[in-house]
């Protein structure tokens, strides 16, 4: 059966299908992150390898060409991702790329780094094996440091025969102008919630719409919620959240299992939701927990939230790897319960 996206990028599909024999030679393709971005690119670049392609372009799903793509080892395709991402897409399991890190006992690299680029030119220079040519993608492209980003230049300024670039990114006003110049423009768009929604269902998701709205309408971010005990666990936190009062103690040691990041993230949007309530906004990321927000809205200052918000933001940095993650999480409910009790936060603890 002919290979198939997401039905939000069917109308980008067919144009890119369409016009198969005569795309330049980089392309980048842009949308926010968790819409399927991804595996877009790689459909195209199989639909591009395929030797039997069906009558609107797509990938045939059947061919040598198309069962190495399903595989993941075909020749004349490759994909640099930033060392620690390749590491989080294969749980840990990447052999080769864990112990290139661990024996120079150095942290995985977060950037696509000049090395990686540079990597690519024997593969560039070998004659390919298919008639379709080399497809290498970059992704997400603004992971690529300013060394790497000059050295692919190169490339992209001198295209080799036979080898097409697909950038892939979630923010593209990171890269630079040059890159983009030199490259067209591919706009993944999100999905309307109503379409992202029955996508979601028909994957047995158990809370389509609370998720989308927890994501931004972004549905493969949407779907990672379905593990384990997302849902249990947020639950948890919101009705401690939202209890007259709360007892942050019990509830830090009730929620002693969450990795810090993520409570982390549902404190942010919880506060953000007050934020909107007390500007007049509608509660964007929690529509169930509306009527608590309204009533602690009601409560709060204003400009306590907002601090407390701002410090909950310049966590981000530290908290995938806190000192002290429990004492971490406890400290964070604390100063909620504080800012709830009316205390002014001049000397908010964000360590
Ligand atoms: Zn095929």
């Amino acid at each position: 059966m002919p290979v198939s996206v997401y039905p939000w990028h069917a109308e980008q599909w067919r144009d890119i299908l369409a016009r198969r024999n005569s795309l330049p030679h980089a392309l980048l393709f842009s949308g926010r992150e968790g819409i399927g971005k991804i595996d877009f690119v790689r459909k195209v670049a199989q639909s591009l390898a395929c030797e039997t392609p069906a009558a609107d372009g797509a990938a045939c799903g059947a061919c040598q060409s198309c069962r190495w793509f399903a595989t993941g080892s075909h020749p004349d395709y490759r994909e640099l991702r930033p060392e620690a991402l390749r590491m989080a897409d294969t749980d840990g399991g990447d052999e080769i790329v864990v112990q290139e890190a661990s024996a120079s006992k150095r942290k995985p690299s977060q950037d696509i780094r000049i090395e990686d680029v540079r990597a690519l030119q024997d593969f560039i220079f070998l004659t390919s094996h298919q008639r379709g040519g080399k497809t290498i993608v970059l992704y997400p492209a603004e992971a690529m440091n300013v060394h790497a980003a000059n050295a692919l230049l190169k490339n992209l300024e001198e295209p080799p025969a036979g080898t097409r670039f697909m950038l892939v990114s979630h923010r593209p006003s990171e890269l630079p102008a040059t890159i983009h110049s030199r490259c067209q423009k591919v706009v993944l768009p999100t999905p309307q919630a109503g379409i992202a929604e029955r996508w979601l269902r028909e994957q047995g998701m158990a809370e389509p719409a609370l998720s989308l709205a927890q994501t931004g309408n972004a549905p493969l971010l949407a779907l990672t919620m379905n593990e384990d005990d997302y849902w249990s666990q947020r639950k948890d936190l919101l009705n401690g959240l939202a209890a007259h009062e709360p007892e942050m103690l019990a509830l830090a040691e009730k929620l002693r299992d969450i990795p810090p990041a993520r409570l982390l993230g549902w404190l942010q949007r919880w506060t953000y939701d007050l934020l909107r309530i007390r500007s007049g906004g509608a509660v964007r990321y929690n529509p169930d927990y509306q009527k608590a927000l309204t009533q602690i809205a009601a409560k709060l200052r204003s400009i306590e939230i907002a601090r407390y918000h701002r410090a909950l933001l310049q966590q981000q940095r530290t908290v995938s790897h806190p000192l002290n993650p429990r004492l971490h999480v406890e400290q964070m409910l604390l100063t909620y319960a504080a800012v709830l009790r009316g205390e002014r936060l001049n000397s908010l603890a964000a360590s």
